[in-house]
């Protein structure tokens, strides 16, 4: 009996020795890493990379054929400013959540996204502005909606985790809050584009010759794919092996005024555990938050063991059947990232040690 079980046990360390033999390509036959799908393959422990790096610039009706490529150069500078901010800190030994802050201030500076200086028009022609982060390494959060004076929403949240005790805050109590960490409001008038305000004039004439049609609140998406694009958000894995995620939006347009979405909602917009994986969030807000989307992907990847690919898409899979479009960006602790959407195109983009930024827009 004994000599059997030692006869097992040799046999099933030829096999481990074996296969730690193959290269890393043989033993994943994706670990050609491209936006899409690549990262989202599975390389194994050993070729875990040091740290790893995505972002998201919104997911909608991003077509070629209605892009300039003059925009589409500006998209792709910004985006690649971005990725290399969060690289540079990553490289030199900095922290996920420094990563995703730095980057998403780049992008909520930038008039190109939905997020910070860019936010669309509510109903009320103002601009009011939600974000949250979350450090996978305590599962500590700091998540703000509602402003309508803060530049940068995505350091605000990061106050709220770090200089307060609470996860959440809203509105004018938030500003308050940030006046008291010496963070200086800005007028309204800053977040004035004229691009996002005809969008929300064009919105507002489409809506009054011809109101929405009556269909359950349940199936119908509060809005058109093209209206939704421009969040912004990020996901890194830094060298001690924490993971961050942070989500800063305008949210949609024509919005009434006091409605959030689902990116301060943490386990909707936004989650990161060290165990699981990273999660930022865009799309039909009110979608995201019933189904829970970043803590459902993170419970799959946890719980069912699934690959970050396979999780962000079962989880977009019930976000479609309710009505919902838009995409996700998800990263793990092993450096896998998955970058999934429902819509026409998603402004994405990761970067890993060897400081390439890979940077896609469109389906193709
Ligand atoms: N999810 C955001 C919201 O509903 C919008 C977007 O990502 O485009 O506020």
């Amino acid at each position: 009996m004994r000599k059997r079980n030692y006869s097992l046990v040799f046999f099933l360390c030829l096999q481990v020795c074996w296969l730690n033999m193959l290269p890393v390509d043989a033993q994943n036959r994706n670990s050609n890493r491209t936006a899409e799908e690549g990262a989202s393959a599975r390389t194994g422990p050993a070729a875990r990379p040091q740290f790893m790096f995505a972002i998201h610039g919104g997911a909608g009706a991003i077509e070629r054929s209605k892009m300039t490529p003059a925009l589409e150069k500006e998209y792709r500078a910004k985006l690649t400013e971005a990725l290399e901010a969060g690289y540079r800190i990553l490289n030199n030994n900095g922290s996920a959540l420094d990563a995703v802050e730095a980057a998403l201030r780049i992008m909520e500076d930038s008039p190109l996204f939905n997020a910070g200086k860019g936010a669309v028009f509510t109903s009320a022609g103002t601009n009011e502005l939600d974000a949250s982060i979350m450090d996978g390494r305590t599962l500590m959060a700091g998540s703000v909606a509602g402003l309508k004076h803060i530049k940068n929403p995505i350091s605000l949240a990061r106050m709220v985790m770090e200089k307060s005790p609470h996860v959440m805050m809203a509105g004018d109590g938030a500003e308050t809050f940030a006046k008291q960490q010496g963070v200086a409001l800005v007028p309204q008038s800053y977040f004035y584009t004229e691009r996002r305000w005809k969008e929300w004039r064009a919105k507002v004439e489409e809506e009054r010759s011809k109101p929405p049609k009556k269909t359950s609140r349940l199936v119908a998406p509060l809005m058109a794919d093209e209206d939704q694009h421009g969040t912004v958000g990020a996901v890194a894995l830094d060298k001690a092996g924490n993971l961050a995620a942070g989500t800063s939006t305008g949210g949609i347009t024509n919005k009434k005024f006091g409605r959030i979405g689902d990116s301060p909602i943490i386990g909707a917009g936004t989650y990161a555990n060290n165990q699981t994986c990273a999660v930022s969030a865009t799309g039909d807000g009110e979608f995201f938050i019933r189904s829970v989307v970043a803590h459902d992907i993170s419970a799959l990847v946890g719980y069912k063991g699934m690959s970050v690919k396979d999780a962000a898409d079962a989880v977009l899979d019930k976000v479609k059947q309710l009505g919902g479009t838009g995409g996700v960006i998800v990263l793990d602790h092993e450096g896998h990232v998955a970058m999934s959407f429902n819509t026409a195109g998603m402004y994405r983009g990761f970067i890993g040690p060897d400081g390439k930024a890979v940077i896609e827009i469109y389906r193709d």
